[in-house]
């Protein structure tokens, strides 16, 4: 289906062609560049695959079974402003400092691992907020194997609650809520919960499959709890990984420090990151130099579900960029800049994102399932009448699905998530803030505004039945 999008014709077309060759394929089905080369060629087409040998010198291991072991997992907290996700990971820190590092500096270096009383470990990730979490994933980096939202009990399921819950869903992240600040006296966990389930989030004593757990991020009560939940959660989607071969992961922070150079925080997912290793992590390269945990203690290894800042890359790589190893430096750095060349070539060629015209087209080739909306409104009632609206222009061939709703003006973070999740976003009496525009711009995302219900349903209709007019 990519390679009909590229040549503009219906992907049926290319299943014919690969059938007369003798080839029963699928839509989904990826092409050898022998297959896709013959059957371009039967279009009057011919192929360059620029940059595929590029990413293929990046060998993989292939994992067998065994060779798997249990891994710790990586968990992100997410909510509201004020609702006490900083004080959460605070006392989290504080309470689990392995022994004996106790009174060590304490750096901010995004992540950082903690072991329980009990021996387990699990890492957390420090970036801020569900917009990090999602620009992260939009560069291909899902790391957070379980987000944790904290919720006030002395408040309501908040914009930024709803933005949270919907990240972590698009993502397909397992939640456990953390009710927070049950220490005061206007503290109302049911309260929450019943926000929650009127979402149709039901939490465990609310009859439902959701983890929740009252806290106190403040006094320390139930927090013991709350993370023997994250475990079990954990045990279910029985983590895994193999610490034996090289190190593979996820750039989570980069910056440039004065003194010390270029200082990224990276999560080893799988294998063992070494002193001396050589890295490729995005655009940039080299050979590490140095490891440190958050105390600043200085660690020759790291294996899977580790996070540690490292010294030694020639630039600052992005959050979310992938990290592999190599036996060769030279070869590490080659394929560095053959990406920062590719990309510059790329971003001027490229379209990535859908667009509300391109919609009607991909329909009509037969390779569009979904189509993913985020819709923000000026009020509760416009945006509910949208919602409504639009999934009953749901058939059976497409499936209209609302991945975030909220009363607002549309924010970066919607842009991110649209991002991430391949949707465009509908605004209904609201307009994109400058911020959200430019990077909507930048990561070239569909914003339609519109202050008629109905011609927001029109359009909507119009493109799903491929006829939008190119002039709107
Ligand atoms: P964040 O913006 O989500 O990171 O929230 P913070 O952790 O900065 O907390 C916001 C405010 O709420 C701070 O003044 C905290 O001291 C306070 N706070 C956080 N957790 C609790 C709690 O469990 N009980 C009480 N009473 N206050 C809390």
């Amino acid at each position: 289906s990519e390679i009909a999008t590229m040549m503009n014709i219906p992907v049926t077309d290319i299943i014919s062609a690969c059938m007369s060759l003798g080839m029963m394929v699928t839509m989904n089905q990826r092409l050898d560049a022998e297959t896709l080369t013959i059957v371009a060629e039967e279009f009057d087409y011919t192929l360059d695959f620029v940059g595929a040998e590029v990413e293929e010198a990046i060998e993989e291991h292939k994992d067998t079974e065994e060779e798997l072991e249990q891994r710790a997992p990586v968990i992100t907290i997410m909510g509201h402003v004020d609702h006490g996700k900083t004080s959460l990971l605070d006392f989290i820190r504080e309470e689990n400092v392995i022994a004996g590092e106790s009174g060590g500096i304490t750096q901010h270096i995004g992540a950082y691992g903690v072991e329980l009383k009990n021996g387990q470990k699990i890492a957390f990730l420090d970036t801020p907020g569900h917009e990090a979490f999602t620009a992260m994933r939009a560069r291909g980096g899902q790391v957070a194997d379980i987000v944790v939202i904290v919720i006030a009990a002395d408040d309501d399921v908040m914009p930024q609650t709803k933005e949270a819950i919907s990240h972590a869903q698009a993502a397909g992240v397992p939640i456990v809520f953390a009710i927070n600040k049950i220490d005061k006296p206007s503290a109302n966990p049911d309260k929450v919960k019943e926000q929650l389930s009127a979402m149709n989030l039901l939490v465990e004593d609310w009859g439902g499959k959701i983890q929740s757990h009252n806290i106190s991020a403040k006094t320390g009560e139930g927090i013991d709890e709350l993370l023997e939940k994250v475990l079990l959660e954990a045990e279910m989607l029985d983590l895994k990984a193999n610490p034996n071969k090289h190190a593979v992961g996820t750039v989570v922070e980069a910056l440039l420090d004065k003194g010390r150079g270029y200082v990224s925080t990276i999560l080893v997912q799988e294998g063992t990151l070494k002193i001396g290793d050589f890295m490729l992590a995005g655009k940039h390269s080299g050979k590490i130099k140095a490891m440190f945990d958050e105390r600043g203690n200085s660690m020759k290894e790291a294996g899977p579900s580790t996070p540690v800042s490292i010294l030694g890359l020639d630039g600052a790589p992005q959050a979310g960029d992938k990290f592999h190893i190599f036996e060769d430096e030279k070869e590490a750095k080659q394929i560095a800049s053959k990406r920062s060349q590719l990309q510059r070539e790329q971003s001027v060629r490229t379209q990535r994102h859908i667009t509300l015209d391109e919609i009607g087209r991909r329909i009509a080739l037969g390779e569009f399932k979904e189509l993913n909306i985020i819709l923000k409104g000026d009020v509760d009632g416009s945006v509910e009448a949208l919602t409504d609206s639009f999934q009953k222009l749901s058939t059976d061939e497409i499936q209209v699905n609302i991945i975030h709703k909220g009363v607002g003006a549309i924010t970066e973070s919607d842009v991110l998530l649209a991002s991430a999740s391949e949707a465009i976003i509908v605004g209904f009496n609201v307009r994109p803030s400058g911020n959200a525009r430019t990077l909507a711009d930048n990561e070239e995302i569909d914003i339609r505004t519109y202050s008629i219900i109905y011609d927001a349903i029109n359009d909507l209709r119009d493109a799903m039945e491929g006829m939008l007019s190119a002039e709107i």
